[in-house]
């Protein structure tokens, strides 16, 4: 069996000594995968490096995320305050937790959060107002599920306050160091959401679901690569957390609105062009929300082969495990 490492540290190549100064973000991995298997669903929890406050970048799991994260070590310096009742799962949840993004409203990137929210403690969702909405009219209807908000039926337990972000707008995210910029995503006709999440001048994109460009005949990938190509330049973008749903020969009609590795290359060297060419060597590329199939072969092994063999840019692709830490420095 394969010795998963707790804590691995990814630095990028050919830092410069400017970008020191700012030491990257801890990655935990709650959810790696896309489907259809409950329990290891879309969930990124992200926070500066040596500093505990975080946000998740997706709920799809979230409480068995933070248990595989506690069975792999990854809260071993995590002290629970004397006379508090909570094991150390419930102390991140509750009070190192600061809040949620969410990409969209679909069950495998919001169901961890939505039956958690009973025992969690008061926090803020940040996401576009069509997410906002959907989240609100689906979910925390009195229907679906208590209505854990402060908008929308009543009574409202306002537990969750919905915050909405607009396009291209920095946000404070409340009860940590960092910001977040949400720029749409064209998801199979859904609006999905890709999050910048800047410390100091450190940055991290984590994208949700999204379709390449050219299936979607829209432009969302590459006005985002537009808005990063200078972080990229200067590498302050640290990592990309970005969704391989399917191996490459998966037909464009049957995307429904997801990446493959034959997609990611052409998008890659689509922000590569933006930024000037040759400069994403060592950039860390987070593969997320294969989805897990009902075979005996899963496709995990074959799209890190279809990445690698395409890797013309020299990009670090890190296939996740869930309950692991990442260092992105
Ligand atoms: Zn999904
Ligand atoms: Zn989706």
């Amino acid at each position: 069996m394969k010795l998963i490492p707790s804590l691995v540290s990814i630095s990028m190549l050919l830092m410069p000594t400017a970008a020191l100064a700012e030491q990257g973000f801890d990655v935990i991995v709650l959810g790696a995968l896309g489907g259809i298997q409950d329990g290891n669903l879309s969930s990124y929890l992200i926070r500066p490096h040596g500093d505990r406050n975080a946000i998740a970048c997706d709920a799809g799991s979230l409480v068995n995320g933070l248990k595989v994260a506690q069975d792999k070590g990854v809260f071993g310096d995590v002290k629970v305050p004397e006379g508090s009742p909570d094991s150390v799962v419930g102390h991140v949840l509750k009070n190192d937790l600061k809040g949620y993004l969410i990409s969209h409203a679909h069950l495998d990137h919001v169901q961890g959060l939505v039956i958690a929210s009973p025992d969690d403690s008061d926090k803020t969702i940040y996401s576009l107002p069509s997410v906002s909405a959907e989240i609100e009219q689906n979910y925390f209807n009195w229907k679906a599920w208590p209505n854990m908000l402060d908008r929308g039926q009543q009574p409202q337990l306002k537990k969750y306050h919905l915050e909405d972000l607009k396009p291209g707008k920095a946000k404070e995210l409340t009860g940590t160091k960092m910001t977040v910029t949400p720029f749409p995503l064209n998801h199979g006709g859904a609006e999905s959401t890709a999050f910048l999440i800047e410390s100091g001048d450190d940055a991290i994109l984590c994208f949700g679901d999204t379709g390449p460009d050219e299936v979607q005949k829209a432009s969302n990938m590459q006005d985002i690569w537009k808005a990063v190509a200078d972080k990229v330049k200067q590498r302050k973008l640290k990592a990309i957390i970005l969704e391989v749903s399917y191996t490459s020969d998966r037909s464009d009609h049957l995307l429904f609105g997801h990446l493959t590795p034959k997609w990611v290359h052409k998008t890659l060297h689509a922000l590569d062009q933006e930024v000037g060419g040759n400069a994403l060597k060592g950039l860390p590329v987070v593969v997320s929300h294969i989805k897990y199939p009902l075979t005996d072969e899963q496709p995990q092994e074959a799209i890190r082969k279809e990445l690698e063999a395409g890797n013309d840019l020299g990009v670090q692709f890190v296939i996740p495990e869930q309950g692991a830490l990442y260092h992105f420095q």
